[in-house]
């Protein structure tokens, strides 16, 4: 599976096919040395049920670079969660090829899979999927728990008390999430995502349970999180989520067909609701 590294003549002698991307193709590609974060080559996935057959993804090539913020929409059906999984090394595709973070992980095993997962990527899902009578520190720490790599119960605590601070709950610490609101618990969710400092996070419909004014309120740590450095990618068929992005890109069919700026972007974390 090498490069046919022979070919390039690059003198730095970089990590693979960085230097091959052509200049126009964006201005991110000026940015000589940082590989994307996510860089998919033709991304099939084939569902087979018995007979039948679901082309469930298409042929998706997608860069993202670090930095950016890009809503993935779609209708139901259109291949947006297949994409996921497989840029959250949840499957594997059945063709193609998935760069994250400059690694060739589209024939990582499960294992391989996992501990990658663990080390880049910060999941949250639609359904908030914390513990009911875990605390929100606790529930926070998990990752760290499960990684078990010599974490200090001191760091970990502290750790996970920073990343609450970073989501606006300091002092719900102590609250089992029957005592907190829908959005208090996603945020505490996006808490959790960001103790391992992935270099992506990915959410899959992250407001989906949540009124607009809640939605707005998680759309705005996330627009901070972006602001901040953090790359971010967002699944929803909501268009007034999806503007909170930079970027949009809509699956149909289990391809692209559309992949712009986002149209009129909303500054929940600038502006608030200032002027609304
Ligand atoms: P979306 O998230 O955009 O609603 P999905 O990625 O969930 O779309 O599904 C894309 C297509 O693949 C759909 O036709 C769906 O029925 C099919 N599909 C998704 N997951 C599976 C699966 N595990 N087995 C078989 N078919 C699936
Ligand atoms: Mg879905």
């Amino acid at each position: 599976m090498a490069f046919e590294d022979a070919a390039v003549p690059d003198p730095r002698r970089g990590s693979g096919s960085a230097s091959l991307v052509p200049a126009q193709v964006s201005g991110a590609a000026l940015r000589a040395t940082a590989e994307p974060v996510i860089r998919t080559e033709d991304l099939t996935r084939v569902y087979k049920m018995g007979e039948v057959e679901v082309r469930a993804l298409d042929g998706v090539s997608l860069s993202v670079e670090p930095g950016e913020f890009v809503a993935v929409m779609g209708s139901s059906g259109s291949g947006k969660s297949t994409f996921m999984n497989i840029v959250g090394c949840l499957d594997r595709p059945t063709a193609g090829r998935y760069f994250l973070d400059g690694v060739d992980v589209s024939g990582l095993d499960r294992d391989q899979r996992a501990e990658i997962r663990n080390g880049k990527i910060g999941f949250v899902f639609q359904s908030f999927n914390l513990l009911s009578r875990t605390t929100a520190l606790e529930n926070v720490e998990l990752p760290l728990i499960y990684a078990a790599d010599g974490h200090v119960t001191k760091d970990r605590e502290e750790r996970a008390r920073r990343c609450l601070a970073t989501v606006g709950l300091e002092g719900r610490e102590k609250h089992l999430p029957s005592q907190l609101s829908g959005g208090q618990q996603q945020r505490v969710a996006i808490a959790r995502a960001l103790i391992n400092d992935p270099a992506l996070m990915l959410a899959d419909e992250p407001t989906g349970n949540l009124d607009t004014k809640t939605s707005e309120e998680v759309m705005t740590v996330f627009q901070r999180l972006n602001d901040e450095g953090k790359t971010v990618v967002l699944i929803t068929h909501e268009h007034d989520i999806a503007e909170y992005a930079k970027r949009v890109v809509v699956f149909r069919d289990g391809r692209i067909v559309e992949d712009r700026a986002s149209s009129q972007r909303r500054a929940a974390a600038v502006n608030g609701r200032a002027g609304k």
